[in-house]
């Protein structure tokens, strides 16, 4: 074979040309970037995307970019071939998802309202109109289905050679046969930078290179140092023989109870599966050579589950089956893609893991990857699929075995609150593990951590099952449902709770709110003790360290010694990519402190931000621990463990001190994350079970309870106290979420100034308000739907129980004139809020609420500052 004639230079070189890589390619030459090499290491779909199954669907998501990226996909795919020649083949058959059971039912329903307010149609229709609309298959015992008449199937193959002929007949240059050996990198300040990719017939020199590599992305980023922990996994699907009186515009349905999906395929029945429990398919490398390969199908290890789906369609099983097909795709641990630039080397695109929906998600990634790689951005909220999410440990061979098949069979499990992951657990261990677990934590994963979700305590008094009254101080009794619910335990869970099904995940009340409540009022009453030692923490050390802080922060973080300073990092066009505090311990000393989930991201931010020799970042997440005492009564407690004058005069708000507690030096922080009165301590890792002991026993005279992050989570949105990831991410701008007060407006040259000042003088048409429910009923998690006066106006970024409001409570983002409304000119103010009916959307039922632009508890923070 000819060896291809590689061009010396592109500004971007593309590796991959499955759908993805295509897609990428497609959408970079749309925005007019055309010096791009697209290396393809066989032919073009040769990796996974050669044997998809080709579903088109839009419906289950309650991610905005999510759902918005599969619409885009969708439209897209309608009109591609009027743009490239090619057709993709797309035939919007619909979609008809079935519920077979109260929770999907309940989970379909909150979907379903979410989904429609960014633009899906989609309807709610009974087992006689599924069985209308797609009558070959069992019905009865199934409580509803939901139809969506614009989701279909496409063509995979016919798609990426549709996408790459668009691509090639604007310049751009797609080489099959071209496997590429390794991404070439110098070093630039503390990190590295892409200048080119070696190829089996020589090098390339780019500015920017994509890796699409699918399976092969993990193997082909570790050569970098880029971690990209995705996995193949067994991915099955049969067609039977032709089956009478099934027509080729039936539409696809899915039956995720029964682990199946089935379409129409060449006059017999395409049958896919998601089994609950799969099988990873070569942990220890995919092979170079796997092209358009297929897996030996485990047949004993399916049996059950294959049947399970055909009996879901009863005539598949009066047939013979033509194909029993099994091909590897990539799973990444936590089901969302790699998506963005690696944090250690600028330059580096990742786009790969796509967890069984790389098809129908092309469309839609392919336009963020082109907007990013061509503006230094993205334009849509990446924080749940950004590649900087990863952490080594994720790489290990055993960890991925464990956790893709499990991952995979969560696909088509049910969504309830409560669900846990049990593999991949406990690889970071806090300092305080084990007093947790003796205190009666029930454990749930934190990044790799474990920490307690809320405590059984079954030692306290008054807390036996038996009672379910024992805290007459709850604002409402939840202990008897009124929305449906599977039945809770028949007792409390295990002191030290350790395995996550001892607990029935339910969308109603569950028997552990109790305990739950409990905490949440033993914190705003009188102290409540967290472990958060899995939080980020960063020392940074140095002449330059302040100046270099002082420009990433929006907050003044380089005034007073021993001042802690809440703030954002900001991109130069405002937009905020980190959300945490700084405390300057000394002239030369920080300490940064951020969430477990933005450890990755926010120490890339760092190293990238180091351009002065004279800058150290030492990552010691792992050598210091993090309690934090909340409540009216720490106070009384701290002083009780120290000499030094801890008063508000001495110790005030927002402000650090290293205080010596029963001998050992510990960094104490005078802050809150849940609205009190309250501290955090910092004690090297070997002090902290030492200092937990000590502010257990010192605060049991002030009623201290140890403390989840149930309660956590309730408290801090009773007082509209953000979490980046969840209710702020990297589409936010400062004014939009009412951060305005934690930027130092007066000076400061911080990267984004320019950007927020702008933003400041425009008017609010997008807000964070904070919501609570007038029935103290139902329940919020993430994604309900907000209407003012009958029009839907935003959604839940997140929601929980506020146990001293009385109600379910959570933080909404809400546009004046809502998606359906072309009316942009109003603001949102309290005027707006004021004039507005406001109700949520709960699965379907709409409850009336209040709104707010301040939290609805302690609006002044007077207890804070107490
Ligand atoms: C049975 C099955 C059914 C599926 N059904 C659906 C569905 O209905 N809907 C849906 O949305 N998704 C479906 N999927 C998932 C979908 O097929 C994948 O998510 C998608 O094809 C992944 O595309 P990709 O471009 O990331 O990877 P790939 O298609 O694998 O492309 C990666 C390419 O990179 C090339 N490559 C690798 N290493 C190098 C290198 N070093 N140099 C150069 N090139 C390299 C490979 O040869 C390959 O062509 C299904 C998957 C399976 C297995």
């Amino acid at each position: 074979m000819t060896p291809p004639a590689l061009p010396a230079r592109a500004r971007v070189v593309i590796i991959g040309g499955g759908v993805i890589g295509t897609s990428i390619a497609y959408h970079l030459a749309l925005t007019g970037e055309t010096d791009v090499v697209l290396l393809e290491r066989d032919r073009l779909t040769s990796g996974t995307t050669w044997h998809a199954a080709g579903l088109m669907t839009t419906f289950g998501s309650t991610s905005e970019t999510n759902t918005r990226n599969r619409l885009y996909s969708r439209d897209l795919f309608a009109r591609l071939e009027a743009d490239t020649g090619v057709a993709t083949g797309f035939k919007p058959v619909g979609l008809i998802e079935a519920a077979a059971d109260a929770d999907r039912l309940e989970e379909y329903r909150r979907v379903a309202a979410f989904q429609r307010h960014l633009g899906l149609e989609v309807h709610e229709i009974t087992p006689k109109e599924m069985s209308e609309l797609f009558p070959l298959a069992k019905t009865d015992d199934l409580l509803a289905g939901f139809y969506v008449p614009g989701d279909g199937r496409v063509n995979p193959v016919d798609l990426t050679m549709s996408f790459a002929r668009g691509a090639r007949q604007r310049g751009v240059r797609v080489l099959e046969n071209v496997p590429v050996i390794d991404v070439l990198t110098r070093p630039r300040g503390r990190v590295r930078e892409v200048v080119g990719v070696r190829t089996a017939y020589g090098d390339i020199e780019c500015d920017r290179v994509v890796n699409c590599a699918g399976m092969w992305a993990r193997e082909l980023g570790e050569r970098s140092g880029v971690i990209i922990p995705n996995q193949a996994a067994e991915h099955y699907y049969l067609i039977t023989e032709p089956i009478d009186g099934l027509s080729p515009d039936a539409p696809v349905f899915e039956d995720p109870a029964a682990y199946g999906y089935y379409r129409e395929e060449g006059g017999g029945m395409m049958v896919g599966l998601f089994e609950p429990s799969a099988a990873a398919w070569r942990v220890d490398g995919i092979p170079a050579d796997f092209s358009f390969g297929e897996i030996t199908p485990d047949w004993d290890r399916m049996g059950p589950f294959v049947e399970r789906a055909m009996a879901r369609v009863p005539a598949t099983l009066d047939v013979g089956i033509r194909t029993f097909f099994c091909g590897p795709e990539s799973f990444l641990p936590d089901l969302a893609p790699a998506v963005g630039e690696a944090p250690g080397i600028r330059g580096y695109f990742v786009c790969a893991g796509m967890n069984s929906v790389g098809i129908l998600s092309s469309g839609g990634l392919g336009r963020v990857m082109a907007h990013w790689i061509t503006t230094g951005h993205p334009d849509v909220d990446t924080t749940g699929f950004n590649v900087d999410r990863f952490q080594a440990w994720q790489l290990d061979p055993g960890v991925r075995r464990a956790r893709t098949a499990e991952i995979l069979g969560t696909v088509y499990a049910a969504h309830t609150p409560g669900v846990q992951l049990r593999t991949a657990r406990g690889i970071h261990r806090s300092p305080v593990h084990d007093e947790m677990v003796a205190a009666g934590a029930y454990l749930r994963d934190v990044s790799g951590w474990e920490s307690a979700d809320w405590y059984a305590d079954p030692a306290a008094p008054g807390l036996s099952t038996a009672d379910p009254s024992a805290h007459p101080s709850d604002p409402a009794d939840l202990s008897a449902p009124s929305t449906p619910s599977t039945p809770g335990p028949a007792g409390p869970p295990p002191a030290g709770a350790g395995d996550p099904d001892e607990v029935t995940p339910g969308w109603g009340p569950q028997p552990w709110f109790r305990h739950w409540a409990a905490e949440h009022h033993a914190v705003r009453t009188a102290v409540g003790l967290f472990d958060m030692s899995f939080m980020a923490k960063f020392q940074v050390t140095g002449r330059g360290a302040g100046a270099m802080l002082a420009r990433m922060s929006a907050g003044a973080v380089d005034g007073p010694a021993d001042r802690v300073t809440y703030t954002q990092w900001l991109r130069e066009d405002g937009r905020i990519v980190a959300d945490l505090t700084v405390t300057k311990r000394g002239a030369d000393d920080f300490l940064v402190v951020a969430s477990d989930t933005a450890h990755a991201h926010v120490a890339g931010l760092l190293d990238r931000a180091i351009a002065d020799a004279d800058v150290t970042v030492t990552d010691v997440t792992h050598e210091v621990g993090m309690l934090s005492l909340q409540g009216p009564r720490s106070r009384d407690v701290l002083q009780r463990l120290t000499d030094t004058d801890v008063s508000h005069a001495a110790f005030p708000f927002r402000t650090a001190r290293s205080l010596t507690i029963g001998g050992r030096r510990v960094l104490v922080q005078r802050i809150t994350y849940v609205g009190e009165l309250g501290y955090e301590l910092y004690p090297s890792a070997t002090d902290a079970p030492a200092i937990w002991a000590a502010l257990r026993e010192e605060g049991a005279a002030y009623g201290l309870r140890p403390c989840g992050l149930k309660a956590l989570s309730s408290l801090r949105l009773e007082k509209g106290y953000r979490d980046f990831g969840h209710d702020i991410d990297d589409a936010d701008v400062v004014p939009e979420v009412g951060l305005d007060f934690a930027v130092a407006r007066a000076g400061g040259d911080f990267i984004g100034r320019e950007a927020y000042l702008a933003q400041r003088l425009e008017p609010a048409r997008r807000r964070l308000v904070s919501v609570l429910l007038d029935d103290p009923e139902p329940l919020l998690y993430h994604a309900e739907v907000v209407r003012r006066d009958g029009v839907a106006v935003g959604y839940l970024r997140s929601g929980s129980y506020g146990w001293t409001l009385g109600g379910a409570v959570g933080l909404a983002s809400v546009a004046a004139g809502g998606e359906t409304v072309a009316d942009g000119a109003v603001e949102v103010d309290h005027a707006w809020i004021d004039a507005g009916q406001w109700r949520v959307d709960v699965a379907g039922r709409e409850v009336p609420a209040r709104v707010s632009l301040r939290p609805f508890y302690d609006p002044t923070s007077a207890r804070v500052r107490s």
